[in-house]
């Protein structure tokens, strides 16, 4: 016999009229735990070994449901928000990442729900008629009078769609061993300070293994315009097509923004297709202070934005915009069921190389429509006047190096006080982090800048301020001390120094 219980359970809970309350429910009670967290949470993270973390998830049968969603949550609540990595914490100072908008939070919600997908008209209707508003508005703040482009899941797919679309366009019109010929010489001109997508959608679009062209740059790591102008012509002695320039405003290490008026002036002249990789810059565009530093951005053909790095999107929020919507054809294909190329509505998946996708510019609409643009702005100009400040701090101090100039927020530094060797220097920059990550009060990150480790912030949380930032980066300094002493003696076991 089953219990009234185990058969109201057997039930499946999906979303509709009758659960309608049971789902309200869970939404507060996941409300309710997540504002407890934020409202207690002082670290971005514990000391709890990644041992235990392991253990904790492995104890748990996947078989064995707890019977309802507010067990769930609960569970959810003890073994993964009291563990979570909290950005918005004043010890968060590592990646990309930000503290998210609750605007567009609550909007999270609303998108999960309805669970629109906005592949086709017919599935999303004022969906996908939001989306189209969202992007022509972000099209216009780029520059672009009759720009279209998509939402995507990250900086990574919108990198790989506009190489794409660039591709075939470069390719239009050829196939079988024409095109196989004409792939072959392709390539696309780069410096080494672009992010790690652009070489991996060249391998991914089957490019020939040398189709990256490295462009030098200069002391801070933006492009150089003369080496790209030398670059293109050897491209060209050697017989060699370049489907496009890549730059990059707001590198991913330095946060510098290439020089995008000279760059594109010199790509127009060179009749070749400009890729602005703005992932990480992309907020300058609101920015009252600091617009500028992208000007000439509405002269590319493409570009990427990430809203879930400078326009403090909840995950994920990103976009291609381009400024031709002719590109998108180059690229789309049809199918009878879905989008057949007779098709009179307006459907998205002929700009995507997703199918089914998220109606994440929801979030940004609502963004848009509670604080506005002003405002992200604002925190844009925060985060910079903060790491201007930061890096006047680091550059004064006795025993912390800095070791670049930066448009955005990123520090990058290192701990070596005179006396101390370039390979004790080096070696401690990994266990520095590592130490640092074990506590779990501080969080950095780590790179390698012209050949050498460098520890690294990325200042995403406009509501830190200096003095906060200095204060632990004396707890930085301190425990590269200590770990040093260590290093130096070889004796006392590393936790002894580190309390
Ligand atoms: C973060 C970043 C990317 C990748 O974006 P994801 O959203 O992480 O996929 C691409 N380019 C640059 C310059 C970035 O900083």
């Amino acid at each position: 016999m089953t219990s009234w219980s185990e058969a109201c359970d057997a039930r499946p809970h999906l979303l509709g009229p009758q659960l309608a309350e049971q789902y309200r429910d869970l939404v507060e009670d996941a409300g309710v735990r997540i504002a407890r967290r934020f409202r207690e949470i002082d670290h971005p993270a514990t000391d709890t070994p990644a041992q235990t973390l392991y253990e904790r998830v492995h104890a748990i049968d996947l078989e064995e449901p707890l019977g309802d969603g507010h067990s769930a949550l609960a569970e959810v609540d003890d073994l993964f928000l009291s563990e979570a990595v909290w950005f918005h914490t004043p010890g968060y100072l590592a990646h990309l990442n930000c503290p998210v908008d609750i605007n567009a939070v609550a909007a999270e919600s609303v998108l999960a729900a309805v669970n629109t997908s906005v592949d086709t008209y017919d599935q999303s209707r004022m969906g996908t008629l939001i989306e189209r508003r969202v992007i022509e508005w972000v099209a216009a703040k780029v520059g672009f009078g009759h720009g279209d482009g998509v939402f995507t899941s990250g900086g990574t797919q919108s990198n790989v769609q506009a190489l794409y679309l660039a591709r075939e366009l470069a390719l239009a019109g050829t196939t079988g061993w024409v095109r196989n010929r004409q792939q072959e010489r392709l390539v696309l001109l780069a410096t080494a300070e672009s992010h790690f997508s652009i070489a991996r959608a060249a391998r991914l679009l089957g490019l020939s293994d040398d189709a990256v062209v490295t462009v030098s740059t200069d002391d801070d790591g933006r492009m150089s315009p003369a080496s790209l102008q030398s670059r293109l012509r050897e491209v060209d002695l050697q017989g060699r097509s370049p489907l496009a320039v890549v730059a990059t405003a707001g590198s991913t290490d330095r946060g510098v923004v290439d020089d995008l008026r000279e760059i594109s002036s010199i790509c127009r002249q060179a009749g070749v297709r400009l890729h602005v990789d703005a992932a990480y810059g992309c907020g300058l565009l609101v920015s009252q202070q600091h617009r500028h530093l992208v000007d000439g951005i509405e002269d590319a053909d493409s570009v990427t934005l990430d809203f879930h790095k400078t326009f403090f999107q909840p995950v994920s929020s990103s976009a291609l915009i381009i400024r031709d919507s002719r590109d998108f054809a180059a690229g789309a294909w049809h199918a009878d069921y879905l989008n057949p190329a007779d098709a009179d509505e307006p459907n998205q998946v002929d700009k995507s190389l997703q199918t089914t996708r998220r109606f994440d510019a929801l979030k940004l609409f609502v963004t848009l429509r509670s604080t506005g643009p002003a405002q992200i702005g604002r925190s844009v100009d925060a985060v910079v006047g903060l790491t201007r400040e930061v890096h006047r701090w680091v550059a004064r101090h006795a025993e912390l190096q800095l070791l670049s100039a930066t448009d955005l927020s990123t520090v990058l530094f290192r701990w070596q006080p005179e006396g101390v060797s370039d390979d004790d220097a080096d070696a401690l920059v990994a266990e520095v982090r590592s130490a640092l990550q074990r506590q779990g009060r501080i969080l950095v990150a780590k790179t390698v800048i012209e050949g050498r480790p460098s520890l690294k912030l990325t200042l995403l949380n406009p509501e830190l301020d200096a003095a906060q930032v200095c204060t632990q980066l004396e707890e930085v300094a301190a425990t590269a001390a200590g770990l040093h002493r260590v290093r130096m003696s070889h004796t006392a076991p590393v936790e002894e120094v580190l309390v």
